[in-house]
């Protein structure tokens, strides 16, 4: 399936044929076309609670809240933020702004109140959904911006002082919904990512490009390619991270799958769990394989409903991959490869197709229909062909629209033939399967969460005693990768390790945090100025 189109391109395409896609549908429209197949079926479980909701109330719930959001003064175009852990309101708010035009941003609710601020900020966030314990992360900043904020129900609480309800917006009249008319290119989603360099910018993922990526996964000649109605599909992925939000729950909804939401991962509810609902696919990233590895705790349990377990999000090694296949005696272990700005899933494994492909321990699948991928050189930009390792470059109807009110990242990752480059290496070997060797861009994946070096050099060099900073990736058998720092300090300065670590830690999020400090006399550096993390990792590695 090697297409030569110019004759310096080698294009590689789905070992599946293209599908329809309805790409005129808003997003809600599109996941619940076939509602009425499965309307009274459960479509999510509250695995803490143990709280059903069938496809009818979710459906009805979420345009409640497209309703409230409305009375609230949400109008098409603007942002809301979710700043929420795994639950059903998250489903209902994020369905609800959909419905009236508007966009979520999310973030991870255990980010610092800065962390919080700086994107609720930037994406323009007119309201910001929260639970109750983390209010004031939000509170100041809400009040003086004009700034709404709307609170979970906490049990016989009322909201906290100066917030809203989200039982305000569930009883709101559905029938008041106003009635908008969204464009396919009209943003939905804005996930914040680094992307292939510099600071966490808006990814703009429009409702045609997410209807495109969960029909890609779900849709037509092979519907049944990753789930279908029959499946519980475990929701233990954060939501706010694109690749729960497309894959597990965008996917689910469009196929009639019952969705086990699970706040946090932990092994012991994550087997209970499996075992009481008889969960049938579990999405996880590799430090959750690495758990299942480890843990003796798996064959006390009931897992034999699951019939796929699929890692993305960062690399797993085919060592710990074939390792956990053992662990599920029904199931397929595969991977998918996702990136946020390419909307996000660029191959997958296709163990469930009609005709089955076999999985390629190390492997993250064949490219997804309805979309091209190329190789190229990243020196020259010459297009390589298969078993040569090169940049992976997407191209389809799934990718982000671009950067929110950055042209310039825009432009220099989505180029202007419409490849988006991933700052991926990666090769294609001869059955059309894509193997990820290395990265070339910055970004360090903490558990599958993107750190930013670029974020976190930026807070480093505020510091009065440092002069220049650097940050890299180390690897970790936990946490896949960590960052560590190498820094240069001002004249005279006696700052220590321990200080910058505690430095960086009030600021940040955990899994942004400084393992390492290395003491350098100075960071290399291009004659254009650019950190030359390449001699950082190479003496990083000598010095550990
Ligand atoms: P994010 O935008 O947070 O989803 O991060 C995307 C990045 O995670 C990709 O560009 C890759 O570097 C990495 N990644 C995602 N899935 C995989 C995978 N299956 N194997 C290796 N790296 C991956």
């Amino acid at each position: 399936m090697e297409v030569p189109t110019k004759p310096e391109e080698i294009i590689f395409r789905s070992k599946l044929p293209d599908i329809y896609i309805p790409k005129h549908l808003p997003l809600h429209s599109y996941c619940f076309e076939n509602i009425s197949k499965f309307s009274t079926r459960p479509c999510l479980i509250n695995g803490a609670t143990g709280d059903v909701y069938t496809y009818e109330e979710v459906e009805l719930t979420a345009r409640k809240v497209a309703s409230g959001l409305s009375q609230l003064g949400i109008q098409q175009g603007e942002t809301i933020m979710l700043l929420l852990p795994n639950t059903p309101e998250y489903v209902f708010a994020f369905l609800g702004a959909s419905y009236i035009g508007a966009v979520s941003t999310m973030a991870n609710p255990f980010f610092t109140p800065a962390e919080v601020i700086k994107q609720a900020r930037a994406s323009q966030a007119r309201l910001v959904i929260t639970l109750p314990c983390h209010v004031d992360k939000v509170r100041d900043y809400a009040a003086a911006a004009g700034v709404k904020v709307v609170c979970l129900d906490a049990a016989a609480q009322a909201a906290p002082e100066g917030c809203l309800s989200f039982s305000q917006l569930t009883s709101a009249d559905e029938r008041e919904m106003p009635a908008v008319k969204i464009h396919p290119e009209d943003a939905v989603a804005l996930p914040y990512s680094s992307g292939t360099t510099g600071l966490p910018k808006g990814v703009m993922l429009t409702h045609k490009g997410l209807v495109t990526s969960v029909a890609q996964q779900v849709d037509g000649e092979n519907p049944n390619l990753y789930v279908h109605s029959e499946d519980v599909m475990l929701c233990v992925l954060p939501l706010f991270h694109i690749y729960s939000l497309n894959s597990v729950l965008l996917c689910g909804l469009r196929v009639g799958a019952a969705i086990l939401i699970m706040q946090k991962f932990d092994i012991v509810p994550f087997l209970e769990l499996i075992q009481r609902f008889k969960v049938t696919i579990a999405p996880v990233v590799p430090p959750i394989v690495l758990a299942i590895a480890k843990s003796p705790l798996v064959a006390k349990y009931d897992v034999s409903s699951v019939r796929m377990v699929m890692s993305g999000a960062a690399p797993l090694g085919k060592e710990l991959e074939d390792s956990v296949r053992t662990k599920f005696p029904n199931a397929q272990l595969g991977q998918g490869y996702g990136m946020t700005e390419a909307g996000p899933v660029l191959s997958m494994c296709l163990a469930f197709a009609k005709e089955p492909f076999e999985i390629k321990s190390g492997a993250c699948g064949t490219v997804v229909r309805n979309a091209e991928m190329k190789i190229v050189d990243p020196q020259t930009g010459a297009s390589l062909g298969r078993n040569q390792s090169g940049e992976i470059c997407i191209r389809g109807d799934q990718i982000m629209k671009g950067y929110l009110n950055d042209a310039e990242s825009t432009k220099s990752t989505i180029d202007l033939d419409g490849w988006l480059h991933t700052g991926d290496i990666g090769f294609i070997d001869a059955d059309n399967e894509l193997f990820i060797v290395d990265r070339l861009k910055e970004i360090i994946k903490y558990k599958g969460f993107q750190v930013a070096p670029a974020e976190i050099e930026a807070l480093l060099l505020n510091n009065p005693y440092i002069s220049d900073a650097a940050v890299v990736s180390m690897q970790d058998e936990q946490a896949g990768e960590v960052p560590v720092a190498f820094v240069v300090r001002l004249n005279g300065s006696t700052i220590t390790e321990d200080e910058i670590k505690q430095f960086v830690s009030k600021q940040v999020i955990f899994y942004k945090r400084i393992y390492r400090v290395f003491f350098v006399d100075a960071i290399p550096k291009s004659p254009s100025g650019k950190i030359l993390r390449k001699d950082l990792r190479a003496r990083l590695a000598a010095a550990v």
